[in-house]
């Protein structure tokens, strides 16, 4: 049977990103139905779909909900996916795989080709000690960046900044306008380390996590809940 519905490159992939959380389930249902299931572990979301669509169909009804998809998935807890492959010599960056060259000669102790994805450094980065210290020195400038970037455009007068390594929280935002930030954060894209400090931000107009914050939070930063969905497909904390 023709497909009914035609997409664009960008439509097709954002329906591979959503395939990539999404269980599809098909069986005997009359409609589409999309549900957050919980087991043991994890939290995901299913599509039970009925089995007289195809696919193309499918990519249809998943496209027209993505919005409401990405809502869904940004308190799940899916079970994460290693974008890294298995030999050594590559690591994450800004949610991109680097390819790794030691080069003791170097003249200074990294530099990175973001169009290649390559990063040379002086100091061997299979070595996690290193590879924490890149991460570390790179979070500094990175993230402190953006976020002074994004205080000046909504106009907020954040105190104090601190990048650190924290165990259970990507950042916070404390009532003396300082603003706690996952040095973590530096191994995904940077439209994800954006929504996370959108969200800080946002919690310096409206302290708690209620409705009026999140309305706040998404006219700050409109696609919030899409771009921080990375972290819950990718990342563990
Ligand atoms: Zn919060």
């Amino acid at each position: 049977m023709a497909d009914l519905y035609n997409f664009t490159d960008d439509e097709y992939c954002i329906i591979d990103f959503l395939k990539k959380f999404v269980v599809i389930k098909y069986g005997n249902f009359r409609s589409f139905k999309l549900k957050k299931e919980k087991d043991k572990y994890y939290k995901i979301i299913t599509l039970y779909a009925p089995r007289l669509y195809n696919e193309n169909t499918i990519d249809a009804y998943l496209l027209k909900n993505a919005y409401n998809i990405y809502k869904m998935g940004y308190k799940c807890n899916f079970p994460k996916i290693n974008l890294l492959p298995e030999s050594h010599n590559y690591m994450l960056y800004l949610g991109n795989v680097y390819k790794i060259i030691h080069n003791q000669l170097l003249d200074k102790p990294y530099y990175i080709d973001n169009t290649n994805n390559i990063i040379t450094s002086k100091y061997n980065l299979n070595i996690k000690e290193n590879q924490d210290l890149f991460y570390k020195k790179q979070a500094a400038i990175v993230l402190q960046e953006r976020l002074y970037q994004y205080a000046e455009k909504f106009n907020l007068n954040v105190k104090n900044v601190k990048i650190r390594f924290y165990k259970s929280m990507w950042g916070a935002c404390c009532s003396n306008k300082t603003i706690m930030l996952n040095e973590k954060l530096i191994l995904s894209p940077i439209y994800t380390i954006d929504a996370v400090i959108c969200h800080e931000l946002a919690h310096m107009l409206q302290p708690n996590h209620s409705k009026d914050f999140y309305q706040t939070l998404e006219n700050m930063y409109p696609d919030y809940y899409k771009d921080y969905i990375w972290l819950n497909i990718y990342m563990k904390i």
